[in-house]
C-alpha cells in the first residue's frame, strides 16, 4: 500500500492529489482546477496571470478598435503590470521579494504583450 501523502501546505492533511507541474502532494482545499489538470496554488497562479494577462491585452486590443501595434502592446503590458506591483509593492518596500509573484507578472506580462501582436 502506498504511503499516504501530506499536503504541502497542510503537513496534517492527508491527500492522494499531487500538482500536475511540481507533484507536490496537495489537500483538496488547496488544490486548483485548471484546464491542464489539479496544480498546486503557486502553479496555478502562473496559468491564471497569463490568463488574465491575455484577457487584458485581448479587452485592451478591443478597445483600441484592434489596431495592435506597440501602443496597444505598451498600454496592455502596463495596465497589466500595475495590479502586480500595486501587490508586490509592500514585498519590494520590505525587501523581501518572493520571485514566485514576480514570474506571475512576468507570464502576465507577456501574455498581454502576445495578445497585443499584429499579426
Ligand atoms: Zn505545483
Ligand atoms: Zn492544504
Amino acid at each position: 500500500m502506498a504511503e499516504p501523502m501530506h499536503c504541502y501546505r497542510h503537513p496534517k492533511r492527508e491527500t492522494r492529489v499531487s500538482c500536475a507541474t511540481c507533484g507536490r502532494p496537495m489537500c483538496t482545499e488547496c488544490m486548483v482546477a485548471t484546464d491542464v489538470g489539479i496544480k498546486c496554488p503557486d502553479d496555478a497562479t502562473w496559468l491564471i496571470s497569463a490568463a488574465a494577462g491575455y484577457g487584458a491585452g485581448v479587452l485592451i486590443n478591443r478597445a483600441g478598435g484592434r489596431n495592435g501595434g506597440p501602443l496597444a502592446i505598451v498600454i496592455s503590458v502596463l495596465a497589466t503590470a500595475v495590479p502586480f506591483l500595486v501587490l508586490l509593492a509592500p514585498n519590494l518596500l520590505a525587501g523581501a521579494l518572493n520571485p514566485r509573484p514576480l514570474i506571475a507578472m512576468v507570464f502576465a506580462v507577456i501574455a498581454a504583450g502576445v495578445a497585443n501582436r499584429r499579426i
